[in-house]
């Protein structure tokens, strides 16, 4: 059922072949170009460029318009989840969005993994205690995932619900993929697809996808900049899918992404998450981590359509998040 790039107006086999070469391999990812780059990469007027586009944008079924009121609906069913920490869950106006992609950055150590694991053990719980009462999938590419952590945590949370939850339990309903490199991450979110249509309908709706961490791999693979233009592609395609994942189960999407250090950077904050701007403008949510004193870390609400900017002081603790 996949539309080829030469199945498009206004492209035949030379241009189909310029455009592969220049990292645009898929109709999706020729859709959310600009003519300017298409143009550039393709060796074609910025006109011919422009109609690419939206032959690619009609193909693709992405960019069409919706009603306010359409919107709306959709909106009414967005769902919080809580991470365990009062002032982090007010800065996000309540909790995790459903439907929407919340990206966390930080240098390796602050924390990113740690809320991961809470938020999936969170998830779980019932709307009253602030869970979406689903499950979770976790794409796992930097083997970081552990269950002792996740039995640490609902043991913790027994002692602050006054509640005897089962560790066992809570283990059972996360699905956890180990992705071996990109090409391999972005096929798994196609099974975790699978598992949340499997699962649409059972006690445990998968409410929750986490991929940890997004940027790893590709970084790793695409190195020097003859092949960013194809890095940053094939990334594009993959938030579009996580993306789609998020609005099709109503699903919490939560992606992490290490910081670069860059000590000899002479411009620009070197604190800034790798992916570019492409991830920047697909994140819904974007929050920085940082270490403080002792186990406590620094949340900043980078990015939000919704939000006003903010920072919130949680705790990292062997019993989970907590104020
Ligand atoms: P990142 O994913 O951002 O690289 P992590 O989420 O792995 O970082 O965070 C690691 C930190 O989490 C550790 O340095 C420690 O401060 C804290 N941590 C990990 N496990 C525990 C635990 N069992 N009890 C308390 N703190 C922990
Ligand atoms: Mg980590």
């Amino acid at each position: 059922s996949e539309v080829l790039l030469e199945d498009l107006d206004h492209v035949g086999p030379a241009t189909a072949q310029k455009l592969k070469d220049a990292g645009f391999n898929t109709v999706e990812a020729i859709a959310v170009a600009s003519p300017a780059e298409l143009a550039n990469s393709a060796e074609i007027g910025e006109s011919t460029a422009a109609k690419i586009i939206n032959a690619a944008r009609q193909a693709a079924d992405i960019g069409g318009f919706e009603t306010g009121d359409t919107v709306l609906e959709r909106r009414k069913l967005v769902g919080k989840l809580t991470t365990g920490c009062e002032e982090f869950d007010e800065m996000m106006g309540g909790g995790i969005e459903s439907q929407s992609i919340t990206e966390m950055y930080g240098e390796f150590g602050c924390g990113k993994t740690q809320v991961a694991h809470q938020l999936a053990v969170n998830v779980q719980l019932p709307p009253e205690q602030g869970g979406l009462g689903g499950s979770v999938v976790i794409i796992d590419t930097e083997n970081t995932f552990r269950p002792e952590r996740i039995e640490q945590m609902v043991r913790g949370l027994s002692e602050k619900h006054g509640i005897e939850y089962d560790p066992e339990e809570f283990l059972k309903n996360i699905h956890v993929a180990r992705a071996y490199n990109s090409n391999h991450q972005i096929l798994l979110v196609e099974s975790a697809s699978e598992l949340a249509n499997e699962l649409k309908d059972s006690e445990m709706p998968v409410r929750l996808l986490i991929v940890d961490s997004l940027t790893a791999h590709f970084r790793a693979e695409y190195i020097g900049r003859g092949t960013l233009a194809d890095r940053q592609q094939k990334l594009n395609k993959h938030l579009h899918d996580i993306q789609r994942f998020g609005d099709l189960f109503n699903a919490c999407v939560i992606v992490t992404n290490q910081v670069m250090s860059k000590p000899d950077a002479f411009f620009g904050d070197p604190t800034k998450p790798i992916g570019g701007h492409i991830l920047g403008h697909t994140a819904t949510f974007r929050l920085y981590i940082r270490k403080s004193k002792g186990d406590k870390r620094i949340v900043k609400l980078v990015d939000s359509p919704n939000l006003p900017d903010g920072e919130a002081i949680m705790s990292i603790t062997t019993e989970g998040l907590g104020d």
